[in-house]
């Protein structure tokens, strides 16, 4: 069976690994338009300078050692009907598709924001960000969530503990606010988590302001712009629209919204096309969709390695991704709060977070350890 895996990110990775340690009996190809692995958690350390570009990233190659083909290409359009993908490499067929492109980040698609915001969510973007945070003499600090969906729900408040804990311990003067166009931290985690997180902010003074999309951005003012008026900063920090990636939108797999609905058990999207990670859009219980999550997408990719090892056996395909996941949450000062739950259940999802403490930020450190462990 030839099994065709598009992105080498947290999906792909493990998807593709995965299936090899399972020995099964299938040829794995294992496209993305760029062989290295960048560890998006670690961002984070990146822009207060405790990591650099090079601890955060690794070469894709030891996957090809283990056995997988390796192909440094572009997808520029799948044709289900024909099981077959068009890349700037070429073409390639399949019998199963496995597709982890991720997300695209679209600032574009606000006036102003390309150019005027600094980012984190990309290891260039973080290196940019931790060198201005250096140089960076005071004043409003704007972290702006502009639109949703977007991936890690956790990111920008880790960003705000962050940035807020490094200028004062340079003892800079400066003020942290955050403006997201979420309704409450972690929507989807429920009432009580964001109440927990709102909490949070406020004991270190973060300012937060709810149910604001970002409308554009005036570099000359420095103002971020909301339909209920401008905030001023002197230093922004946005985490930009997330768009289905376009050779999936504009293919017969993308939803209304870009997106690939998919089975939630199976990572389902067809007739021999699985999708998993952040280029699915999979609807809970409540009505709301699962977030955007590494763990997600590492927890899907091994359901359907699962389920490929066993169709390439002639077995049945039993394996079931069940909801369950986790996130760290930096807040500065060597410490980490810990979210986990079960995003599956009805009729709204069960998910506890844990206080603050050095232990979880710990537990953030060995988990890169471990992942980064997976290409050496
Ligand atoms: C700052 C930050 C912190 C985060 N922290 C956490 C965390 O603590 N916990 C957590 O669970 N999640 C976290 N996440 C989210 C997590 O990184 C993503 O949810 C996860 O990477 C999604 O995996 P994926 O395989 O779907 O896509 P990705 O990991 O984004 O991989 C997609 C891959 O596809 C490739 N690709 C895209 N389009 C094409 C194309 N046309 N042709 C060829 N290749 C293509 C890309 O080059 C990329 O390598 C964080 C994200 C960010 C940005």
């Amino acid at each position: 069976m030839k099994v065709v895996i598009v992105g080498g990110g947290v999906g792909g990775l493990a998807c593709a690994q995965h299936l090899t340690r399972r020995d099964a009996a299938v040829s794995v190809t294992l496209v993305d338009q760029r062989l290295r692995h960048d560890f998006a958690p670690s961002f984070l350390w990146q822009i207060i300078g405790s990591r650099t570009p090079a601890q955060v990233s690794r070469p894709l190659s030891s996957l090809g050692r283990a056995g997988v083909r390796l192909v440094e290409a572009e997808v520029t359009r799948i044709d289900p009907e024909v099981a077959t993908l068009s890349t700037t490499g070429g073409e390639i067929a399949f019998d199963e598709l496995v597709l982890a492109p991720g997300a695209s980040l679209a600032p574009e698609t606000i006036p102003g924001l390309d150019g005027a915001a600094h980012g984190f969510y990309t290891r260039e973007d973080a290196e940019r960000l931790r060198e201005t945070l250096a140089g960076f003499r005071g004043g409003r600090v704007l972290v702006v969530v502009a639109a949703m969906p977007f991936k890690c729900p956790a990111a920008p408040y880790e960003a705000a503990f962050l940035v807020d804990d490094l200028l004062r311990r340079r003892g800079i003067s400066a003020r942290v606010d955050v403006v997201t166009a979420e309704p409450q931290p972690l929507p989807v985690a429920g009432a009580a988590i964001g109440a927990q997180v709102a909490a949070m902010l406020e004991r270190r003074a973060i300012g937060f302001s709810p149910g604001r999309a970002l409308q554009s951005v005036d570099a000359d003012l420095s103002e971020a712009q909301f339909e209920d008026g401008s905030e001023p900063y002197d230093l922004l920090i946005a985490i930009p629209p997330h768009r289905a990636p376009a050779f999936i939108a504009d293919s017969p797999l993308g939803g209304p919204q870009g997106w690939i609905p998919v089975d939630a058990p199976t990572l389902r999207a067809r007739e021999g096309v699985h999708a998993i990670g952040d280029v699915t859009t999979i609807t809970l219980a409540n009505s709301k969709p699962l977030p955007k999550a590494g763990v997600f997408a590492h927890g899907q990719a091994e359901v359907v390695a699962d389920n490929l090892a066993a169709m390439a056996a002639g077995r049945t395909a039993s394996a079931r991704f069940d909801g369950h996941g986790a996130c760290f949450l930096e807040t500065g000062g060597g410490r980490a709060g810990y979210a986990s739950g079960d995003f599956y259940a009805e009729p709204d999802p069960t998910v506890r977070m844990r206080s603050p403490a050095r232990r979880w930020h710990w537990g953030k450190v060995i988990f890169e350890r471990r992942w980064l462990a997976r290409l050496r």
